[in-house]
């Protein structure tokens, strides 16, 4: 009987897990460990942020769902991996602390054949002085707990308007290499349809803070995309966007400091400057969750198992290379970590090779540019992926990889959606193909600009209220689940 366990139960690893448990059935063991009870569906805080949801819409408890599918769950939080096992034990382990009120606190060795890192990111509030809602005086919709209390304070921000007193809104991003642009431009884009709901467009200034060189990168490089025949370009887009919701926006700008009622950040032509707010919801840095690696002898290898920035480092190319060079083959197809073979990383706990964005630095040599994004989208497909190699491996001793899901290879979807209900909404829709630019095969666009489209309207609106209801059911492990795509 062989082991796979699986590290987080985000969109990444719960998709791992339910995948590896379809494809093993119970001759084998699927042990998920993830520190929280509860999965949420990341996307939809967004709607929490904004009062329109509340968080037991977008979460539901892991255990029962484990439980059904005969998966081991454990609620806890891995500290290091040791690959090679220990003095003491001759199989590879993960060391867990317990999370849950039960064991809190307790720790436990899980041995596993296969191993899954889907840790996702860490929210690096403390990257940057002030940010964040624990650390600092800025909200955040990343959880949906910092989603609750957002909603609570733009709750304040909106009486105040009410009340005639004008009020300063900043949305974007809260360190000089933030990504995810895309969850800020669709909170913003909420908060501004929210005013005008209201009535409040007098009283409200809102402004667009990005570290994006042009709006509409969002750490892809910006994409030009076919909207009815016309090429267009995503600033275009995006900038159109904003203009029709009354948004400002100011690019090129790495926050450094956030104090009660001031954003300091720094340009890229090496400016330093000061933004008033009332109200900030700003995006973390990311890194890796820091786990460990340990070898036999207890020796720390964490260098050798992870990049940097923490993230895990599987088959990419991370040879130092200048931009021009960059290539669409740099990118990981199986997320297999180079050094151990039964170790794969899977969504955001990989390391990219690159960013996919052109690096840029001030004057004063402040790195200001997105890191590359990894959405729900491509982390499910990832996830899926892991899981049918390693299922492949149990079953079949394959040793090949039949799965792949570069990211250069592969396309993802985007609904930026404002608004609630079947009428009251508006979306940018954007479908990438590929996502990391590939410009051998595409030397025009650097994308194939058949699948690379981009609308504004309605229906994407209707497409985004049912995905999250399609995605919860699938999430849920409901008959049929896996028929629904990633
Ligand atoms: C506000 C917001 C809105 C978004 N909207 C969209 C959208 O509309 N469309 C889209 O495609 N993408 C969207 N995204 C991005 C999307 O949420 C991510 O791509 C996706 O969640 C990444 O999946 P993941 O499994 O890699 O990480 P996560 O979903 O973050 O999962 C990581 C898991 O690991 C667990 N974990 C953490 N540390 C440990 C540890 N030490 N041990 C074990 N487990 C651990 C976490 O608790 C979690 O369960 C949005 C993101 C945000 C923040």
């Amino acid at each position: 009987m062989a082991t796979v366990v699986v590290l987080g139960a985000g969109v990444s690893g719960h998709t791992a897990a339910l995948t590896l448990k379809r494809k093993l059935g119970n001759k084998h063991k699927v042990v998920v460990v993830s520190p929280n009870s509860k999965y949420q569906w990341i996307p939809s805080n967004i709607w929490v942020g904004i009062g329109r949801m509340k968080s037991k819409q977008v979460t539901f408890p892991l255990a029962p769902v484990y439980q059904r599918l005969g998966v081991e769950f454990h609620q806890a939080k891995a500290v290091a991996i040791h690959p090679e096992g220990s003095a003491q034990s001759e199989k590879p382990f993960v060391e867990i602390t317990y999370t849950g009120q039960d064991k809190q606190g307790q720790q436990a060795q899980v041995e596993y054949d296969y191993l899954v890192n889907a840790t996702g990111p860490k929210l690096k509030f403390e990257a940057t002085e002030g940010l964040g809602p624990e650390l600092g005086y800025c909200n955040s919709v990343c959880t949906y707990q910092h989603a609750e209390h957002t909603w609570d304070n733009l709750q304040e921000v909106f009486k105040k308007m009410e009340a005639g007193e004008k009020q300063v809104i900043v949305v974007g991003t809260g360190h000089a290499m933030a990504t995810c642009q895309g969850a800020a431009f669709e909170y913003v884009l909420n908060i501004a349809f929210e005013v005008r709901n209201r009535k409040l467009e007098d009283y409200a200034e809102l402004i667009w803070l990005t570290n994006e060189y042009e709006a509409g990168d969002f750490g892809m490089g910006g994409a030009f995309v076919n909207r009815n025949g016309y090429i267009t370009s995503t600033t275009v887009f995006t900038e159109s966007i904003l203009a029709e919701y009354g948004i400002r926006w100011i690019t090129r700008a790495g926050v450094k400091k956030i104090d009660a009622d001031t954003i300091y950040y720094e340009t890229l032509d090496g400016g330093h400057h000061e933004l008033h707010y009332d109200f900030s919801m700003l995006i973390p840095s990311f890194s890796g969750v820091g786990l460990q690696a340990f070898d036999k002898q207890g020796r720390d290898i964490s260098d050798a198992i992870f990049a940097p920035n923490g993230f895990m480092k599987v088959d990419a190319d991370y040879t130092a290379k200048p931009y021009e060079e960059w290539d669409a083959d740099d990118w990981p197809s199986i997320y297999q970590n180079p050094s151990y073979d039964n170790l794969y990383a899977a969504g955001i706990a990989f390391a990219p090779p690159h960013p996919i964005s052109k690096p840029m630095a001030s004057k004063n040599g402040t790195m200001i540019f997105p890191t590359p994004p990894r959405t729900g989208m491509p982390s499910g497909v990832i996830g899926k992926v892991v899981a049918m190699n390693i299922a492949d491996r149990i079953l079949s001793n394959l040793q090949t990889h039949q799965h792949r899901a570069s990211m250069a290879r592969m396309g993802a979807a985007c609904v930026v959606s404002a608004g609630y209900g079947l009428t009251h909404g508006m979306a940018a829709s954007m479908t990438v193909f590929p996502i990391v630019q590939d410009w051998k095969k595409y030397p025009r666009w650097g994308r194939d600009l058949s699948y690379t489209v981009g609308e504004a309207g309605l229906a994407g609106h209707w497409i985004k209220v049912v995905l999250h209801y399609m995605f919860l059911y699938k999430a849920k492990a409901r008959p049929f689940w896996w028929l629904i795509p990633e």
